[in-house]
């Protein structure tokens, strides 16, 4: 959707450097190659769509198997004190090398693509002291894991987490990038690392020495403030850290190993491990593979393996091609592990998965970030914890959660016992990074030719319109398709689920608009009284019936409307449809944006006991003619029976968005200003 309403613009670029990835489509089912044609075979339409708009569009395209995108952006892009936005909340993990990653929702990358402000309300800032060193079994991601226990998964909102102190040196970038990548888990706005001579090595180890020179000459630039003050500080000691578990269902759980066994009996939780997963863009840097990989080999060495399946999926096409050359990725597999494709599998509940039914309660353990209830299998009875490579290698070795490989023993193929040597490895590649394939399409130099493919017949992509701009009059005589009781979220507006295959079609799915919202005439979701016809029908059957027939509607709403994820679909449906204006107690800040940017007028009562005033079967005119910064307009009520009267609304419009609602939407106004 983010690239189809650039192309709505108008414009014939993107006017800052753009990359678009597919990752999240590719489900595991028996490993790597198999997986990835699967996908692309299934997914092809969607693929060719993006392959051919990045080339026309100047943008940088990651065909599906080239990995997923943190770990990409991190390869290529991230540079310290750099400001990124991507389209998915682990985007921090470039933070990693320094730079300011903040994960948005679609509408915010087109506001980038296409030049038009970002905006973001200042954050607060979390200061953590890293003193001491890292060693033994403790390993970058315990860092995290300790810190989502101590801020739980709402501590972190709206706020950058600043790391600092002498510990930080013991990190290597990668596992810097961890960190980072994780504080997504505790609601923070993204997280940053100090610019040092561990980012340094990586940016020289990918290609980019010249970057890390650059940034040694603003190094004091790159850092903590001297004498910075914080709103909230936490210090950790690296040298006393102990390796976490965190879970089952929250990522916030966290249990320090040496009571882990206990915490599993007096919980409950299954015992037995059933699966162990590492990778995914949280935990596949080579040092991860390297660190894992000599787990594995001590037990191979032993002559035992892993008695949990074992499941790996490396973070990018260069991981994997790098650990296939230097032999960690066939240690997995003697392991007894299944390398998947390099994507985010399951991760994000593309796996399907045969070893337990759906409803068995069962424990599985990954170095991934998030294990919210069926987020891997679609099952709830899973139990999902998060830790770091080296533990989920370990317990999958023992396959039990009452594992201990600090402090318990493992038997060797002869029944002798033996304690598992704690990990080390590289943090980068002795002989340099491989490439391996070739993932990567950049733009033609000459885009001219470039057709974007879209099938007139698809049901999962349509090319947009541009949308109409305002006819320079005040709207009369309009119908109120439904008001809204009580809470109305974009959950609400545009349901997820199984409408999510319709995210490329605004047509189709548009007809999911409001269909959660309740009707305040008759308690009920989905159902609206068409006044054309009097007849009661579906909420978007009805305002198509208004947009065929040249009525335009508008919604009323109550406190808080539109709060929620930042789905931009729930401000593209009820403007494809033919709405004008959502009038309501209050917004939540980012949809009432979103509103604007669609070019719709979201309006609040002055008086929010107005709200009552205003029957669901009664006609309004909107005096649109009076818009005007921080003036307000009057809506003109006509009940069904009785009176006319005015009601005062209000609006936080500012100029450059009148001009939106003049225009259209934002990007009618980035196009008429680039014409
Ligand atoms: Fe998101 Fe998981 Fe993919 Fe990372 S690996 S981008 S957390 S789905």
């Amino acid at each position: 959707m983010a690239i189809l309403q650039f192309m709505s613009a108008g414009m014939p670029q993107v006017a800052n450097p753009s990359t678009v990835h597919c990752d999240h489509l590719i489900e595991a089912q028996i490993g790597g190659e198999k997986d990835l044609e699967r996908a692309i075979s299934i997914n092809k339409e969607v693929y060719d769509f993006l392959s051919s708009a990045c080339a026309k569009y100047n943008i940088g395209f990651w065909r599906p198997g080239s990995g997923i995108i943190h770990q990409i952006l991190l390869e290529n892009y991230a540079f310290p004190g750099g400001l990124l936005i991507g389209t998915d909340s682990h985007t921090p993990n470039a933070g990693g090398l320094g730079m300011c990653a903040i994960g948005v929702g679609g509408a915010d990358a087109v506001d980038v693509m296409a030049n038009l402000p970002w905006e973001l309300k200042a954050p607060k800032f979390i200061g953590v002291k890293l003193t001491g060193s890292l060693s033994g079994w403790a390993s970058p991601k315990d860092i995290i894991l300790k810190v989502a226990g101590i801020l739980t998964v709402k501590g972190g909102t709206g706020a950058i987490v600043e790391y600092f102190g002498d510990g930080v040196d013991s990190i290597s970038a990668t596992g810097m990038g961890t960190i980072c990548n994780m504080g997504a888990e505790i609601g923070a706005t993204t997280s940053l690392f100090p610019f040092n001579d561990r980012m340094y090595e990586y940016l020289a180890a990918t290609k980019r020495t010249a970057i890390g020179d650059f940034a040694r000459d603003y190094a004091k630039e790159l850092r903590q403030d001297e004498g910075a003050e914080y709103d909230q500080l936490i210090e950790i000691n690296l040298s006393e850290l102990e390796p976490h578990i965190n879970g089952p269902f929250t990522p916030d759980l966290a249990t320090p190993i040496s009571k882990f066994s206990e915490a599993a009996k007096t919980n409950n939780w299954p015992e037995e491990l059933k699966v162990g997963l590492i990778g995914s863009c949280t935990n596949s840097s080579y040092e991860d593979m390297d660190r894992a990989a000599n787990i594995a080999r001590d037990a191979l060495d032993h002559g035992i393996k892993a008695k949990a399946a074992f499941v790996v999926t490396p973070g990018s096409e260069q991981i994997r091609a790098t650990i296939a050359r230097d032999g960690q990725l066939q240690t997995f597999e003697e392991f007894g592990g299944v390398v998947l494709a390099n994507a985010c599998g399951p991760c994000i509940g593309q796996w399907d998965r045969k070893d337990v039914k759906k409803g068995t309660p069962n424990s599985i353990l990954s170095s991934y970030n998030r294990n919210f209830t069926g987020r891997n299998d679609g099952n709830p009875a899973t139990h999902s914890f998060v830790t770091s490579p080296d533990l989920v290698v370990a317990m999958s070795i023992a396959g039990s959660l009452h594992f201990n490989p600090l402090t318990d023993k493992l038997k060797d193929k002869d029944g002798n016992e033996f304690l598992l040597t704690p990990p080390g490895g590289n943090s980068l590649p002795t002989r340099g990074y491989d490439p391996g394939n070739n993932t990567y399409q950049a733009p033609p130099a000459d885009r001219s030719a470039v057709t974007v493919q879209v099938a007139p017949t698809s049901d999962r992509l349509q090319i947009l319109q541009p949308f109409q701009p305002w006819d320079g009059k005040d709207a009369l005589d309009m119908p109120i398709l439904i008001k809204a009781q009580g809470k109305t979220t974009t959950d609400h507006i545009s349901m997820a689920g199984p409408w999510l295959k319709y995210r490329g079609h605004l047509d189709n799915i548009s007809n999911n608009m409001l269909i959660g919202a309740i009707n305040e005439a008759n308690g009920e979701a989905n159902k609206i009284r068409n006044f054309t016809t009097n007849e009661w029908d579906a909420v978007p059957a009805v305002a198509r019936d208004y947009k065929a027939k040249g009525i335009k509607w508008v919604v009323i709403g109550d406190w808080n409307y539109g709060e929620g994820s930042s789905r931009e679909h729930a401000a593209l449906e009820p403007r494809h449809l033919g709405g004008l204006a959502i009038i309501t107690r209050s917004f939540a800040r980012i949809h009432e944006t979103n509103l604007k940017k669609q070019g719709m007028l979201p309006l609040t009562f002055a008086e929010p006991a107005d709200y009552d005033k205003i029957k669901p079967d009664d006609k309004v005119d909107l005096l649109c003619t009076e818009l005007a910064v921080g003036k307000p307009m009057t809506l003109r009520v006509h009940p069904k029976d009785g009176e006319s009267f005015d009601i005062k609304l209000n609006h936080t419009f500012n100029e450059p968005q009148i001009e939106w609602f003049q225009n259209g939407s934002a990007l009618n106004t980035m196009a008429k200003k680039n014409a």
